[in-house]
């Protein structure tokens, strides 16, 4: 007879690890399948965010602008730093033990919840029966009956073929977490998030950055006037973004060559390293028996409605695997979402306000509509901005450039998107969210006392921006 759980969570990153604890707090019997093993041979939980994701990435981009402030920085603080040395490997090694304490925090979690966490691989059978095999691949595989499976396994790298990566010279975002010594010349494959973030730290640390990128546009999700500002900046701090760039082969020998096509024909450059970061598909490899019958859809996600129901009663997925931004929040909340509609309560998820955030300096941030999807729907709207430079706080600290820009219904005045590139934007976009889950028009935002100095007055100058009524500008 296989032992049977009220629940049984097939992928322990940050969807599925969320949903299993929120199970467990709502009473029911849980277990997390999980496969992934870190670096150091052991297993471990928190899956690609917690081990290879945005912990490990935030954790270098925070010690390369540590490194960058002491050694370029400083000067304008009247503060001179003379012979600061780096040490890439007492680097990575902080990293790893920000990883190893954050994923080691989830197994107490589990314990502490009585989570059962099911060492393997995963795999859904008919009638919502699970088989787990051993990750090492020797041992017997055992079956699990469950109420309830929640699919959160998340994603993998997209590869090409025109860069096969070889584990030290080309690789992705994993590898790009784990030199030891500081290129002097790293080429990156796609100017997206991951190139835009591991770019950022390894050009601080001293790197000479080139990015190809293969569409014409810089950043094509985020408002032009965010993403020019940013690409400003990051050109100014030396990336090399090289747009409408096609990689037609890349080899790794003593350095790699990487040949590419752009708007003047073919071109080549030689790098020591070379990152490909070119998007990320979802994990579903040996997920599923057929006759299981799970649906996928036309991209290979698992098929969802609205409360993240796959077509099979019982059966939800969640998070990278399935429609929607490819982000740790999302999936967290499609957890509890899940968690609570398997308990019989009013889950819900609102997809209009998942804020978005790139970890660059300045960083950018945004949540709800740009202008040109409220033009393409038809909505009608009205905007306002407001610069970090002429703020006091931004001022002190040293950090002008960026801006805040709100988007308003022009009729009702109800916030529809607000976008920013600036100082600690990724804290900042924190209100926007507030507010616009709140339905807070302009109005209400630009009435709300914020503290001086601080940089969060942008987002109250530019809310008064909308009704040309921003105290600190010429409207
Ligand atoms: P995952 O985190 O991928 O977890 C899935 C888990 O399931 C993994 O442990 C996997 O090994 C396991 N698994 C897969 N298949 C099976 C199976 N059949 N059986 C058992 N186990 C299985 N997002 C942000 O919001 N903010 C950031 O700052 C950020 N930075 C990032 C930086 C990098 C370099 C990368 C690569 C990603 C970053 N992301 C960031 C994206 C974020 O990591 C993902 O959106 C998030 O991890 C998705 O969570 P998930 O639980 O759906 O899947
Ligand atoms: P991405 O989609 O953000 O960017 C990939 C870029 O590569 C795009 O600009 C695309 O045009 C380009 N590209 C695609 N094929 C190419 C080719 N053959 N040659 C040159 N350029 C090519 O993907 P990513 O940077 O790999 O990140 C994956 C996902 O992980 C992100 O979309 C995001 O969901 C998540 N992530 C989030 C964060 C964060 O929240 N701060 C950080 C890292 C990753």
């Amino acid at each position: 007879m296989a032992k049977a759980f009220d629940v049984i969570v097939i992928g322990g990153g940050p969807a599925g690890y969320v949903a299993a604890i929120r199970c467990a707090q709502l009473g029911m019997n849980t277990a997390v399948v999980d496969e992934f093993v870190y670096k150091d041979g052991e297993p471990s939980l928190g899956g690609t965010c917690l081990n290879v994701g945005c912990i490990p990435s935030k954790a270098l981009l925070d010690s390369s602008e540590q490194y960058h402030k002491v050694s370029h920085q400083l000067e304008a603080h009247g503060i001179k730093a003379k012979e600061v040395e780096l040490d890439v490997k007492a680097m990575i090694a902080r990293k790893d033990r920000v990883v190893k304490d954050l994923t080691g925090g989830i197994a107490q979690l589990f314990k502490a919840n009585k989570v059962e966490w099911l060492k393997g691989h995963g795999r859904l059978l008919e009638g919502k029966q699970v088989e787990v095999s051993p990750t090492s691949g020797k041992g017997k595989a055992q079956v699990y009956q469950a109420e309830y499976v929640i699919i959160a396994t998340g994603s993998k790298p997209i590869d090409i073929d025109a860069a096969p990566l070889d584990g030290d010279k080309i690789v992705n975002s994993d590898g790009a977490l784990e030199f030891t010594e500081v290129p002097k010349r790293l080429g990156i494959i796609g100017a997206g998030v991951i190139g835009l973030e591991m770019g950022s730290v390894w050009s601080r640390l001293g790197s000479k950055v080139t990015l190809l990128e293969a569409q014409d546009t810089f950043l094509p999700p985020v408002d032009p006037r965010v993403a020019k500002t940013a690409q400003k900046e990051f050109e100014r701090q030396g990336l090399d973004i090289r747009f409408g760039a096609r990689v037609t082969n890349a080899k790794a020998a003593k350095n790699v060559t990487v040949h590419y096509e752009d708007k003047d024909g073919k071109q080549s450059m030689q790098v020591d390293k070379l990152i490909v970061c070119v998007g990320r598909r979802p994990n579903t490899s040996n997920l599923f028996s057929e006759d299981s019958n799970l649906l996928l859809d036309e991209r290979g996600l698992v098929n969802v409605d609205e409360h993240c129901r796959t077509n099979l009663p019982g059966v939800f997925a969640i998070g990278d695997v399935v429609r929607g931004p490819m982000l740790a929040h999302k999936g967290s909340e499609e957890g509890i979402m899940v968690a609570e509609l398997i308990a019989g309560k009013p889950g819900h998820m609102n997809y209009d306000t998942v804020p978005w955030v790139i970890y660059t300096h300045p960083e950018i941030a945004w949540v709800g509509r740009t202008e040109a999807q409220l033009k393409s729907a038809g909505v009608p709207f009205t905007s306002g901005t407001f610069n970090f430079a002429a703020t006091g706080r931004a001022r002190a600290m040293e950090e002008k450039a960026g801006m805040v820009k709100i988007i308003a219904h022009a009729e009702t005045d109800r916030i529809l998107g607000v976008h920013m590139v600036g100082p600690q934007a990724s804290e900042l976009i924190a209100e926007a969210v507030v507010a616009m889950e709140f339905h807070a028009s302009s109005e209400d935002l630009g009435r709300i006392i914020h503290a001086h100095p601080t940089l969060s007055e942008a987002m109250h100058e530019a809310a008064l921006s909308v009704s040309k009524r921003a105290i600190h500008k010429a409207n």
